[in-house]
């Protein structure tokens, strides 16, 4: 397991909960407008703690313990975690200091998200649906497995636990396709909508895309007051 940093706080990550975020190193997927693009290759930068100190040598239980009592939760994203082997060894460790655990996927690994989710190592999963299943690797790769992510959906579906399902409405995603995303989710507890912002690095090859025009936040609350009556609850930001 690669641990490429960690936010020590937030308010936002872990619906309820106040919580760190652990981002693990690597992903298989290549979105055009990864955030976490210097995490996306499989090299090691090795241990950082962001967000305001850095503390050398300092190792991620040591800073876990630290934080009992602290916070309430530990959200694990990446990167893609589920890619790492010892997931579960990682989140067994994160549980037994009391913390609950939010697991952030893009669902390319069903088998480690059964895994995890019958052993009951987590209490939240938000899922990434990042395009309709017919543009899958345009938007995330030649890697990305559409039928993956919905194996992913059909788990979660069938549980009782806290999920809910993501979206980035890039600039290459329109009306039309949020219909068609809305459509393959059927019902979720939550449907986030995370508006786009242009990365701070990506390809050259991908710089028409990533500077393209993305539908306003106006527009994105139009959008979505059509489709409330599909889904429960969309949140828009
Ligand atoms: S799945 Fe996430 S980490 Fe991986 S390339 Fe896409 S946005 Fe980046």
């Amino acid at each position: 397991m690669r641990i490429a940093g960690i936010q020590k706080t937030t308010l936002l990550d872990f619906p309820g909960r106040v919580a760190c975020v652990v981002f693990t190193q690597g992903c298989r997927y290549d979105c055009y407008y990864c955030h976490n693009r210097t995490m996306v290759p499989g090299t090691n930068l090795g241990f950082c703690i962001q967000n305001s100190f850095s503390v050398p040598g300092t190792d991620l239980f040591s800073f876990l313990t630290s934080r009992v009592g602290l916070l309430q939760g530990v959200v694990v994203s990446g990167g893609e975690p589920t890619e790492h082997e010892d997931l579960p060894e990682l989140v067994d460790g994160i549980k037994r200091l009391g913390f609950e655990v939010k697991l952030d996927t893009n669902g390319s690994s069903p088998m480690m998200v059964d895994e995890l989710l019958s052993h009951h190592l987590v209490d939240y999963v938000a899922l990434d649906v990042k395009a309709p299943w017919n543009r899958y690797r345009e938007i995330c790769g030649v890697r990305a497995d559409p039928d993956t992510v919905e194996q992913t959906l059909h788990l979660l579906q069938r549980l009782d636990i806290g999920w809910e399902v993501r979206t980035t409405v890039c600039p290459t995603l329109d009306e039309y396709d949020m219909r068609k995303i809305s459509r393959q989710i059927g019902q979720v507890p939550t449907w986030r909508w995370n508006p786009y912002r242009i990365p701070p690095l990506y390809k050259k090859s991908d710089a028409d895309r990533v500077m393209a025009t993305c539908a306003s936040a106006e527009t994105l609350r139009k959008w979505s007051i059509k489709l409330q009556v599909v889904h429960r609850k969309i949140v828009v930001g």
